[in-house]
């Protein structure tokens, strides 16, 4: 495993990382034995920074990764974890903070994340709110060494947000198709802000080989989500890519991969030529969360963005129309109740996306 200093922190942290959103699920709750066994297969792989969130796997996912390093040496790995507060409307920064570290079985978190920050939250729940009180007295109490945040906020927001001097790391989203945040990244690095990159295969939308065949099979290559990987890895301000990994060969392949590859210069212009911009404008930048789930008409909606995104990036529309008629409820049963709006992180109107998406795979326009 290859490591780095984290921005200015000092941490030294695995340049692959492990996102825990998607930790083994028996039935409705976590499988926390296989969650167990491929944490510590992470562990052993080297991987020593985990994203550990409130709300992942059913709220569960603290007492997941909890359990599974319980016994650790803390030299082992970097203790982080992250603070929903904001998204609930809890007032109770602090007590989130203290919870999660009982669940962690520690004392301090070697580095604190505020998870999916945009500005108008840093202003209106933060600063207006007062709730900063909180963060700078946790800081002062020793909860936490480092304060960072995750956000799929504008590039403009997430530089007004790196600008208040109250970060050391942030969590980006950056893949092929969403370059949007190459020059944020670069604006944190010159400031000693750690860069951590999110979604690095656009929502798994990168691991179908298929929709991407004749730039790998150009280009020599295997896959291309084993490419996605190192051509985040090839941005210079990168510190370290979070990868969703669900099966220990996941981990050995992501692990081979960051170890042997990084892209040459033409190579980083064969992929970006490669995709075309126009297409990817069309892309959804949707997490596979399910925070918008369920859908009182029984859509699955993330799959079915699944399946508007690989359209937005295929060159033929067979793959898509295919997956698209084999859904059990398709887009066009949306009645627009926008119930499930609210709920979505990222924005995205849900509404609209069902009505573009039932007339493209119903008319093909
Ligand atoms: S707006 Fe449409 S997709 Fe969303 S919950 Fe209502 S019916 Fe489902
Ligand atoms: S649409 Fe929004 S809430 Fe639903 S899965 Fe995608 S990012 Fe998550």
């Amino acid at each position: 495993m290859r490591y780095t200093i984290l921005g200015n922190t000092g941490l030294r942290v695995s340049v692959l990382s492990f996102g825990t959103m998607r930790l083994p699920i028996s039935g409705a709750n976590p499988d926390f034995s296989r969650s167990t066994a491929l944490i510590r297969h992470a562990v052993n792989q080297g991987i020593n920074f985990f994203d550990v969130g409130t709300f992942y796997c059913h709220d569960h996912c603290e007492e997941a990764f909890g359990l599974a390093t319980r016994d650790l040496p803390h030299d082992r790995f970097i203790i982080s974890g992250k603070n929903s507060s904001h998204q609930t409307g809890s007032p109770d920064w602090l007590g989130q903070l203290r919870n999660s570290l009982s669940q962690f079985g520690r004392d301090s978190f070697d580095i604190y994340f505020i998870h999916y920050l945009t500005l108008q939250h840093w202003e209106s729940h933060f600063l207006q709110k007062g709730i900063i009180d909180q963060v700078l007295r946790a800081k002062a109490q020793g909860l936490y060494r480092h304060l960072g945040f995750s956000s799929h906020d504008t590039p403009e927001n997430v530089y007004r947000l790196l600008d208040t001097g109250m970060f050391d790391a942030v969590i980006l989203p950056f893949n092929l198709l969403q370059r949007e945040h190459s020059l944020t990244m670069s604006y944190a690095r010159q400031k000693g802000i750690g860069v951590i990159v999110m979604n690095p295969l656009a929502g798994g939308v990168l691991v179908d080989a298929a929709i991407y065949e004749e730039v790998c099979q150009t280009a020599g290559w295997r896959n291309l989500a084993e490419n996605a990987l190192s051509f985040v890895l090839s941005h210079p301000s990168v510190d370290t890519v979070l990868s969703g990994m669900t099966s220990e060969s996941m981990i050995d392949e992501n692990v081979r991969t960051v170890h042997n590859r990084r892209l040459t210069a033409p190579q980083m212009a064969q992929l970006e030529s490669s995709l075309s911009l126009e297409k990817s404008k069309l892309f959804i930048p949707c997490t596979s969360c399910n925070y918008c789930m369920p859908c009182v008409q029984g859509i699955d909606i993330p799959e079915i963005i699944r399946i508007w995104n690989k359209d937005a990036v295929l060159t033929s529309r067979k793959i898509s129309s295919r997956d698209y008629a084999d859904l059990p409820v398709t887009a066009d049963c949306c009645i627009e109740c926008n119930d499930c709006v609210s709920r979505c992180p990222r924005g995205v109107n849900i509404p609209a996306l069902m009505n573009d998406a039932s007339r493209l795979f119903m008319t093909g326009l």
